[in-house]
């Protein structure tokens, strides 16, 4: 399948219709998606049925405010990782003060350049994807995430234990390269013995049961080790 470029998707929360539809615009011309909510009822129920990158939430706003919008919003699973860039007309110190503790991402006082806003939202963006891109890792049809340790192999979700994503993991990232027993054996129990040697062997058998079609590409090197082999 080829990559598809992933256009930000961005929820814009704004009751001043004037002032949503200047930043509506600006966001629209610097390449994103932009989904209005007018009050904070709607960009909750909004945010619980979409996906979205990055929220701008701004503070005042009827029905129910902006900083109760925001911790319902860190409240759930579902939206708890997403990047928010409060607003507030106020510009108090206070306020600012209070939407970072309270955990927003950044912060900005009206009025402010719609322009400085978006170089805001691709800084928050930026954050986003380095970190994804650092704790997940993609090999073939395989997806190791890092952090979560989770495994997917083929799109569908394998339940490995802890030294199986390791073993399996350390494979993956030296594609076509024979690792020895004992770098094996050293790289997940951190030391090489001829116990583990036999309790590696259960591991990757293990693994091979697990991993469905993918076991053909984990080769045993009779003698040395063990490889993942990708195809170039
Ligand atoms: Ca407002």
């Amino acid at each position: 399948m080829p990559p598809t470029e992933h256009i930000p998707h961005i929820l814009l929360v704004e009751d001043e219709p004037d002032i949503a539809e200047l930043i509506r615009f600006h966001l629209m011309k610097a390449g994103y998606y932009v989904t209005k909510a007018h009050n904070g009822k709607i960009a909750i129920e909004l945010a619980m049925e979409n996906q979205y990158d990055l929220i701008v939430l701004d503070l005042m706003l009827p029905k129910v405010d902006g900083m109760t919008v925001f911790r319902e919003l860190r409240g759930k699973t579902k939206t708890k990782d997403i990047p928010v860039i409060m607003l507030t007309a106020k510009g108090q110190a206070s306020d600012r003060v209070a939407g970072l503790e309270a955990g927003a991402d950044d912060y900005m006082t009206k009025p402010f350049s719609p322009k400085e806003l978006v170089l805001r939202i691709k800084k928050q963006l930026s954050h986003v994807q380095k970190n994804k891109q650092s704790h997940i890792i993609k090999i073939d049809g395989l997806v190791f995430d890092k952090v979560k340790l989770t495994f997917t192999a083929g799109g569908e979700r394998m339940d490995l234990t802890s030294t199986e994503f390791k073993l399996l993991l350390f494979l993956c990232e030296h594609p076509n390269q024979i690792q020895s027993r004992s770098t094996l054996l050293k790289q997940v129990w951190g030391y090489s013995d001829d116990v583990h040697s036999r309790t590696l062997d259960t591991h990757m058998k293990r693994i091979r049961m697990k991993v469905g079609s993918f076991a053909e590409c984990i080769k045993t090197i009779r003698g040395k080790g063990y490889m993942y082999t990708v195809e170039d």
